[in-house]
């Protein structure tokens, strides 16, 4: 009998429960170990955030499901992966600790947010919100409302939204919270009080740490930066990109641009993606030593198939350089999925300020990303169940991901930006134009029925990740 771990129960971790129970759940043994006992909707916080959804509705629990597949639910904090006696060591709730065997193991723990990577960021011990957790959404959403209320008596408020730190990644929920920002205040009344700027590491407006995305339409090229300024002008929010984050005091943010200039922001109200880094887990050998070196990138991320260490110059020549089965070298019995893999480096051009300030957008991975790789793996571990040989592999040069963007959640008058883009990662060798992208199937559309596709979309990810009928046909 085989046993199969895996660590975190996300768009990747769930994804990959779902296809090794189907699998092999009836004759091996699969456990899941998760923090939470609730999967975690994390997309619609951004609808939590502003008070628009209630947190409970992005969650469901983990154990029903499992039943069906059978899967064992471990509830508990795995803190270290005894590599040679292939063990996971699990903190649970006020019941101790307990360990998991393995014969294959699946990190997918996603990120650790590094508040402590910027001075002053963060809700517990900073000044600046997040929607990064559900409990931080509804934090975030309660300090919205207080500024809701401050408008409402006629006082002028000024919001501040976009990425905590120069390494900061995934704008696109950033992008998608001050938009919604904007359309709510707009619905309450209030807008003409709010003063709106997007602060961000991003090159350009558009960028969302993927180099920004080119569509042909009519002969013509329009790109991210053009679709996402006209937004931009038409809600009225004011911009500043090519900025990372250096701190934040209670109402000030201080920031260092491209150009190496510095200066100071001040907020009533912020909301900041912090930095992601690996989730902190121990990995030691046979003496108790720490061999975390073999399988941790120095950003906490575990070591995949990728080729490291590349300038980014040669890793945009190279799209091999991309892992394809997610598989550590050092330790082939350990895989990563969705945001626990390190990347080889960013998709976005890095810049370092003429004071030596690196501001690089991480590349961000997606929870489609997240659950094509949850499911590559577990089709590989099952492969090596079955047959010993591993059949699957999908590099995020060869991945393509759609991304609907809310920008206001309204069925009646919201709206979405709905972006198509292959592959995730320009791939030149195949696609030699200026953006090493299919200029075919790489689309931008805005509009109402992007408002329902978001909303649809919550329903069926819910859906297909409870393992209810048909879960397998709907597309990760
Ligand atoms: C506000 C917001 C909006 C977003 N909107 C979109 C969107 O519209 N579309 C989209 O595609 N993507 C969106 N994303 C990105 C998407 O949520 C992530 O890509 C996705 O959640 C990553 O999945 P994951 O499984 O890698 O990690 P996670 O979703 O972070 O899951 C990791 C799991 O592991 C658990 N865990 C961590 N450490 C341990 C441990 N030591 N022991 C046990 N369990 C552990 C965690 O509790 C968690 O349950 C958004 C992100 C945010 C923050």
């Amino acid at each position: 009998m085989a046993k199969v771990a895996i660590i975190g129960a996300g768009f990747a971790g769930q994804t990959a429960a779902l296809y090794l129970g189907d699998a092999l759940g009836a004759e091996h043994e699969i456990t899941v170990i998760n923090r939470l006992k609730d999967f975690s909707y994390v997309p619609s916080w951004v609808w939590v955030g502003i008070g628009r959804m209630p947190v409970e509705k992005t969650l469901f629990p983990l154990k029903p499901v499992y039943d069906r597949f059978g899967v064992r639910f471990v509830h508990g904090r795995a803190t270290e992966v005894r590599v040679d006696e292939r063990a996971v060591v699990v903190e649970r709730d006020g019941s101790g600790t307990t360990t998991v065997a393995y014969d294959h193991l699946i990190v997918a723990t996603g990120p650790r947010l590094d508040f402590e990577g910027t001075e002053g960021l963060g809700p517990e011990a900073g000044y600046s919100q997040s929607i990064c957790t559900g409990p931080h959404a509804v934090r975030a959403r309660d300090a919205y409302l207080e500024e809701v209320a401050r408008m409402e008596k006629g006082e002028r408020r000024r919001f501040v939204i976009g990425t905590g730190h120069p390494g900061a990644t995934c704008q696109g929920a950033a992008f998608e919270y001050i938009t919604n920002v904007h359309k709510d205040l707009v619905r309450r009344g209030v807008r003409d009080k709010a003063d709106l700027l997007w602060l961000s590491n991003e090159q350009a407006l558009g960028d969302f740490g993927v180099r920004g995305v080119s569509v042909r339409r009519k002969g013509r090229t329009l790109t991210s930066e053009d679709f996402i300024t006209a937004v931009f002008k038409e809600y009225g929010i004011g911009s500043q990109v090519r900025t990372g984050v250096l701190g934040l005091t209670e109402d000030t943010i201080a920031w260092e641009d491209f150009e190496g200039q510095k200066g100071e922001t001040g907020f009533d109200f912020s909301m900041l993606i912090p930095r992601f880094l690996g989730q902190p887990l121990a990995f030691t050998g046979k003496d108790g030593e720490d061999v975390s070196a073999d399988i941790l990138a120095p950003n906490g991320l575990v070591k995949v198939d990728a080729t490291y260490g590349l300038p980014y110059d040669e890793l945009i020549k190279q799209p091999d350089a991309w892992p394809r089965v997610y598989q550590n070298p050092a330790h082939p019995e350990i895989f990563a999925a969705g945001i626990a893999f390190a990347p080889p480096g960013p998709i976005s051009v890095p810049h370092t300020t003429p004071n030596g300030t690196a501001i690089a957008a991480a590349p961000p991975r997606t929870g489609m990303v997240s659950g094509i790789i949850g499911r590559v793996v577990a089709l590989n571990v099952i492969d090596l169940v079955k047959t010993g040989i591993m059949t699957h592999g999908e590099r995020m040069t060869e991945m393509y991901a759609a991304c609907i963007a809310s920008m206001g959640d309204s069925l009646w008058d919201g709206s979405a930006a709905v972006i198509m883009i292959y592959p995730v990662v320009p791939d030149h060798q195949r696609y030699p134009n200026d953006e090493g992208r299919d200029l075919f199937v790489t689309h931008m559309e805005m509009g109402l029925a992007g408002a329902w596709m978001k909303r649809m979309i919550q329903t069926t990810f819910m859906h297909k990740l409870r393992g209810r009928p048909g879960w397998r046909f709907i597309p990760e």
